[in-house]
């Protein structure tokens, strides 16, 4: 694919944006520009186990976005089917010679916000502005198009080794890398990558790895109590929304740690039914994070602690699921020295740093971390993008040369 075609490729992600699990004509575009290269795909059950995923999209939801997938042009057999199926593919490119198997996870889901209609923003000036409420505000239009563009770089399979990547739904919560991880696709990969593109860097600077990040914990607490007649039989009732706020309370109270930097937020609180009711239920989002990830299991077990005596207290009863998940990341360093080196080889990377913190936390961690846990390495790539303004925000937009040089490196450092 050349400039051209994979910008076209992008555009098309970018104005079709959908958010997590409802990625729905997302994957059946890169179904369809990877049509014909030497390459097995994995999707559905095979790419993705998605028995475990709290608060999957409803039916109606991903009808929804289906009927959105096929209006904006795509098949509607392919659409039917990654909304039924799921919508993670894997796909498979071997090398003639024998080598590392390599993996990249390239994550493709967009943000549920609007994105900005003004002039001066380059999609809106261009005509591929987000057309359907959701918006590709973190770049990963980008980083599909750089998995798609790579697999056309090494279709001539003129490498060692293979090269398996992972189109990831739903990074934004992080809630995807685990149903993969679930699904075993990580299993035997030697040397597991991922890349992100870098707003606030410019183009042509080429970060190796990220590293440190935070590992979270994403909460959601169901209080289950019993309503009654707020004057008329009070005590009969077992009341919710109490044993929620005090849980609400206790959890921005727990101590901060010592030995590592930590994060907690009551994100949602929704309770109740009617004014003159004692509240029979009670829904909570909370999020832990931590710079270590035994600590973020201890602030989940605390938290564990807190609303179950809370809900003791109301005499309600109480469910936790972690909704998402993602762990810190400590790149190695034999794998680092090798992007570099293919990174300063390439025309058009003008600086490339080592490494770099980021206080973000991204669920390709777990896969990374999954590949070391077995005896492999991992590290994650930014690619400078220079954007006019910051991930998550409606003039996000990344510099379309950044996707050119993402694909550059990384094909350096499988054919080397
Ligand atoms: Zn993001
Ligand atoms: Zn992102």
């Amino acid at each position: 694919m050349e400039f051209d075609q994979l910008r076209a490729f992008r555009r098309e992600l970018h104005r079709n944006p959908e958010p997590a699990f409802a990625e729905i004509g997302t994957a059946a575009r890169i179904e369809g520009a990877i049509a014909g290269l030497p390459v097995d795909v994995l999707t559905g059950k095979e790419a993705h186990d998605l028995s475990n995923v709290v608060d999957y999209p409803s039916r109606e939801t991903l009808e929804k976005w289906e009927s959105a997938a096929v209006l904006s042009g795509v098949a509607p057999d392919r659409a039917r089917y990654f909304r039924d199926h799921g919508t993670a593919m894997v796909v498979d490119v071997e090398g003639v010679r024998p080598g590392p198997r390599w993996g990249l996870r390239v994550d493709i889901d967009a943000l549920p916000m609007r994105e900005s209609t003004d002039p001066a923003h380059f999609p809106a000036a261009h005509g591929f502005g987000a057309i359907n409420g959701a918006m590709h505000a973190c770049g990963h239009d980008a980083h599909a198009t750089i998995g798609v563009g790579l697999l056309h770089r090494l279709a001539d399979r003129d490498f060692a080794g293979s090269l398996r990547v992972l189109f990831q739904p739903a990074e934004e919560g992080v809630r995807g890398a685990q149903t993969m991880l679930d699904a075993g696709v990580a299993d035997g990969i030697d040397r597991m990558l991922a890349i992100h593109v870098a707003g606030d860097l410019p183009v042509g600077t080429v970060v190796g790895s990220f590293t440190g990040g935070m590992a979270t914990r994403k909460l959601r607490i169901a209080f289950d109590g019993k309503a009654s007649h707020a004057a008329g039989a009070p005590e009969e009732g077992r009341n919710a929304l109490l044993a929620a706020s005090m849980s609400a309370l206790a959890v921005m109270g727990l101590p901060r740690f010592s030995s590592a930097d930590t994060r907690l937020n009551v994100g949602t609180l929704v309770a109740g039914d009617g004014v003159n009711i004692v509240p029979s239920s009670a829904v909570m989002t909370c999020e832990a994070r931590a710079t270590d990830d035994e600590i973020v299991d201890d602030l989940v077990e605390r938290i564990r602690s807190i609303v179950a005596g809370c809900a003791l207290a109301q005499g309600v009863d109480v469910d936790l699921a972690v909704m998402g998940r993602s762990a810190t990341l400590t790149p190695d360093d034999e794998l680092i020295d090798r992007i570099v080196e293919a990174a300063g080889d390439e025309s058009t990377v003008s600086e490339v740093i080592r490494t770099r913190m980021v206080a973000g936390s991204d669920d390709a961690n777990l896969l990374i971390r999954h590949v070391q846990q077995r005896g492999g390495q991992g590290a994650y790539i930014m690619t400078g993008a220079a954007s006019p303004g910051p991930h998550h925000s409606e003039t996000f937009d990344v510099a379309e040369e950044s996707i050119l040089i993402g694909i550059d490196v990384l094909e350096s450092l499988i054919r080397r």
